[in-house]
């Protein structure tokens, strides 16, 4: 008998489940009670990294002359800004609801949706009725929101979340960013090159990414511009005429700095959305971080599943659709094909971040024997002739069985090179497999490849250790 699946929420965890399940024959209701696309299209990857570009274009604007280029007087336009970046959304977002309209046996519902029992999804529309739905499974794809920290002062009017940014059409003068994750880096360094001042408050930078990489970024975001504190927290924020003064205390030492700004961001995580979901009157266990999910994702209650933002694994658009696929697969009787515990994560600074896998960290902790190789950027063509000869390429290789274990990239397009990085660890591949393959010249890739042939100090443009006379 054809299975009938409630998706709630359309992010990328949502309309990607609603979609494979369709390919795979059940009947989907799809519910969205905002935009199609979720947090990713509307309000996260996709606006920042049209900003991004933005961004990157006014440093190249900010660098001509080292290119022997003269550029006369050049500024960022706020409300340009604005409307490029909606006519990104609206592309994506209008390209996705006619996906979805194309498949037959999906039905999107437009309004709220709130799980009665394990079988009934009751749909507050839009136009104000109620749809009660009856169903076989229900995956709760309702993702997350910005969460304020406790700092004092953060309902002061200026004292802003990634959400309000986005949609600000002004480039504050200064901007104060609290936090040092993926977010407030990328958000600092953005603006920082569209033309405000950064300051960035941060107790750590990048805490997943590998000690090395983070520690490297840092001297470079200073040398971008954004004036930055780490090992620091925010106590709290307060009037100053019309700016906002922030006071920071340092984590290890007894002091504290003030710092003034006309907008303060704050970017320090966020938490799951449960609108609609009558956890506690259906059973559904869950906690602060979001909805408990086995390894199959599934709750507490068999038969509802919980994917993407809303349950408490990692907070990334792919990993989302990559456990929306999944549940489909599963629910329809499928075995499904994909290595869950490998993603590549990804960071938008102007020299871009990226790793997947084990850091050297974890892998001292686990006391896994390893190789780690390196290759600076500087010693690669490509690189060199974008003007981008900073950043490193750094893997980890088993030391016997040389499977690679970890690529960290903090350098140019770090965030397309990881993809060969994320290929190799999926399929348990060892370096060879790698140094096996030809690297197109000049390439950024050819970086990669001569980091993994330096495990077995075989790389051809990094001279051989000095030996001690
Ligand atoms: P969401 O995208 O949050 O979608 C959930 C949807 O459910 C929403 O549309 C919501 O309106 C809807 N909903 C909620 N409750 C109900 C209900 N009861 N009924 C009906 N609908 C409901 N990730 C990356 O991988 N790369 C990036 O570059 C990146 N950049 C980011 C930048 C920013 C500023 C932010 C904030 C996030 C970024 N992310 C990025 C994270 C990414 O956006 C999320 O991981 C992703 O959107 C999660 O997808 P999701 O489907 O789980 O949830």
């Amino acid at each position: 008998m054809t299975k009938t699946i409630a998706v709630i929420g359309a992010g990328p965890g949502g309309y990607v489940a609603a979609i494979r399940g369709a390919q795979l024959g059940a009947n989907v209701i799809l519910i969205e009670n905002r935009e199609v696309g979720g947090t990713c299209l509307n309000r996260g990857c996709i606006p920042t990294k049209t900003y991004f570009r933005n961004a990157e274009i006014m440093s190249n604007f900010k660098r001509a002359a080292e290119f022997g280029i003269e550029v006369g007087q050049f500024k960022m336009d706020g409300k340009a800004l604005q409307e490029r970046k909606n006519k990104v959304v609206n592309t994506l977002v209008s390209g996705i609801e006619q996906l979805i309209s194309s498949y037959k046996n999906i039905e999107f519902l437009d309004g709220t949706g709130n799980i009665i029992d394990k079988n009934t999804v009751s749909v507050e529309l839009k136009d104000g009725t109620t749809k009660e739905v009856t169903v076989d499974n229900i995956v709760i794809a309702t993702g997350s929101k910005p969460q304020m920290t406790e700092t004092k002062g953060v309902d002061l009017e200026g004292v802003i979340t990634s959400d309000d940014l986005l949609e600000m059409e002004e480039i504050p003068e200064t901007l104060v960013v609290v936090g040092g994750g993926v977010i407030g880096l990328e958000f600092a360094s953005i603006y920082q090159e569209l033309g405000s001042h950064v300051i960035l408050l941060a107790s750590r930078i990048l805490k997943d990414a590998d000690k090395e990489i983070s520690r490297r970024l840092t001297p470079m975001l200073k040398k971008q511009g954004i004036e930055a504190y780490l090992d620091i927290r925010a106590k709290e924020i307060t009037k100053e005429g019309n700016k906002l003064k922030v006071l920071a205390k340092y984590k290890e030492k007894d002091e504290e700095i003030e710092v003034i700004g006309d907008k303060v961001l704050i970017a320090s995580g966020r938490g799951p959305v449960f609108d609609g979901l009558n956890l506690d009157k259906i059973g559904i266990k869950y906690d602060d971080k979001g909805v408990i999910v086995n390894e199959e994702f599934e709750t507490s209650v068999p038969g509802i599943y919980a994917i993407g933002d809303v349950n408490r694994g990692v907070q990334l658009a792919h990993v989302a659709s990559a456990q929306g696929e999944y549940v489909m697969e599963k629910i329809m009787g499928h075995t499904p094909d994909v290595n869950l515990d490998i993603y590549p994560n990804c960071v938008f600074t102007m020299t871009e971040v990226a790793h997947v896998g084990y850091t050297e960290e974890e892998l001292k902790e686990k006391q896994i024997p390893y190789k780690a190789s390196k290759f600076m950027f500087g010693a690669n063509g490509k690189a060199l002739s974008l003007g981008e000869g900073e950043g490193i390429v750094k893997i980890l290789a088993g030391a016997e069985d040389k499977k690679v274990l970890g690529v960290h990239i903090l350098g140019p397009h770090a965030n397309d090179l990881i993809a060969e990085g994320a290929l190799a660890m999926a399929n348990g591949l060892d370096i060879h497999s790698i140094t096996r393959t030809i690297h197109a010249h000049p390439t950024l890739s050819e970086a990669f490849f001569e980091a993994t042939l330096g495990i077995e100090d075989k790389a051809i443009h990094i001279a051989p250790p000095r030996k001690r006379k």
